[in-house]
């Protein structure tokens, strides 16, 4: 598979090309440039294949022979080897739980994924590569996670002092070995800002890659979870449309390049915060990103999503065609706190503040009797502790994998400006 620049002013990539950049060297996104369907026998019979074999089939075209078969499965088998259960909370409603991972987010599928696809790429090669990120909470965790003992390449995670919640804190600072974690006195733009200004400077003498969902091997692994998801239900329902929280629109993105290789599925829904820039250029015609507001579903305070252009690019840049099969609804805080509390006492389920958003997404479409309505629990209840207790008065139990982070002692560098990064990478 090639993959092209969505800036049109650079080479044609190869996967692996594409996972080590990250970026094209035009700054475009790479987009994948032809992608064949698969078979109406597969979908048809999607039930009678494992997880393993369903990933597999569907990664298969974008990763070509860069990886050999039986390897890319072993990835494969490491990236998915938990639960992607559909919880029917209602009669035509269903939660798809993405959070059965190490981290209890759904990134965790795409960290892994790419950080195995690195570590292969990068193994002939005596330079290792350094994974720098920024993190305003999840990601961090996950990223750190996945990367965890990758032969040959080093991560570097930002995160702003004291604007993160202490798991996500100690997700990311307790595990050592190839992990640093840089504590910044600042908010996540600086951190952001930082991360910019290094990958822009020629004075670095590292090689870097970045770990966000720009990656195309963080990106298109998300396609897994709307096939897992259409597995569980399909033989009930004629149509399924799913509603996904979403903050830079990879994993919705994900699900429409899933539709584009032959997954049938009726009607997509990016549900977001008051982060509504998709929402306000699906009704204006106008794309106008705006500095991103603080919520409690933190994880989607995006204000220019960095996905969106490959979803434009997905449909021709026709707004009246994307607009068939995708509708964005926006919500404020209030309204999903309203949400979390009459899933709890009317649906007996405990739904995390990005999760809600995705209910009230579905809610907002109005789902027909022959439509099954699925919305993602992008991560558990327990990442987002302080709200979901305060909200449904409630005490969460706190699961094993989180337990175990909490005992871990802390450590950090603590930086305040550009140059001490710098210097960091450069001793
Ligand atoms: C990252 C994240 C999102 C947003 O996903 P995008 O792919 O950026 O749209 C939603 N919910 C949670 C919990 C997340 O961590």
């Amino acid at each position: 598979m090639k993959y092209y620049s969505l800036n049109h002013s650079s080479k044609k990539a190869s996967f692996k090309k594409a996972v080590i950049n990250g970026i094209a060297t035009d700054k475009g996104l790479y987009f994948p440039e032809e992608v064949i369907p698969l078979s109406k026998e597969f979908i048809q019979n999607i039930s009678e294949y494992s997880n393993e074999e369903i990933a597999f089939k569907v990664i298969k075209q974008f990763v070509g022979d860069e990886i050999p078969q039986a390897h890319l499965k072993e990835i494969i088998r490491k990236a998915i080897s938990f639960d992607f259960p559909v919880v029917k909370i209602d009669e035509n409603v269903g939660s798809l739980e993405l959070f059965h991972g190490p981290t209890m987010a759904f990134k965790d599928v795409g960290a892994s994924f790419m950080s195995q696809c690195l570590s292969y790429f990068n193994q002939a090669n005596k330079e290792e590569i350094t994974v720098l990120v920024a993190t305003s909470g999840d990601t961090g965790g996950a990223v750190a996670n996945g990367f965890l003992k990758a032969t040959g390449v080093n991560v570097v995670i930002l995160y702003p002092s004291g604007k993160v919640s202490e798991i996500q804190e100690k997700q990311l600072t307790t595990l050592g070995h190839n992990i640093t974690a840089l504590e910044v006195d600042g908010v996540f733009d600086d951190c952001q800002d930082m991360v910019k200004s290094a990958f822009l400077d020629p004075e670095i003498h590292r090689k870097l890659t970045s770990a966000n969902s720009i990656n195309v091997a963080r990106w298109l692994p998300q396609m897994f979870y709307f096939f897992f998801a259409y597995k569980q239900v399909y033989k009930d329902f004629k149509e399924v449309v799913f509603s996904v929280p979403s903050g830079n629109f990879g994993n919705i993105c994900a699900g429409l390049m899933a539709q584009k290789i032959g997954l049938p599925i009726k009607h997509f829904i990016a549900s977001t915060n008051v982060n509504d820039t998709v929402p306000r250029y699906l009704a204006t015609g106008s794309y106008q990103p705006k500095p991103s507001k603080a919520t409690i579903s933190n994880a989607m305070d995006v204000g220019n999503p960095s996905n969106f252009i490959r979803i434009l690019e997905l449909f021709d840049n026709e707004l009246s065609l994307l607009k068939k099969t995708f509708s964005s609804y926006s919500f404020t805080d209030i309204e999903t706190k309203d949400i979390m509390k009459k899933i709890q006492s009317d649906l007996n389920y405990i739904a995390d503040p990005h999760g809600a958003t995705g209910y009230l997404g579905l809610q907002e479409y109005g789902l027909q009797n022959n439509e099954m309505g699925i919305f993602f629990e992008t991560a558990h209840p327990v990442k987002f502790l302080d709200t979901v207790e305060d909200t449904l008065s409630i005490k969460l139990q706190i699961p094993p994998q989180i337990k175990k982070v909490l005992n871990e002692k802390k450590t950090s560098i603590k930086i305040s400006n550009y140059k001490e990064l710098k210097d960091f990478l450069n001793c």
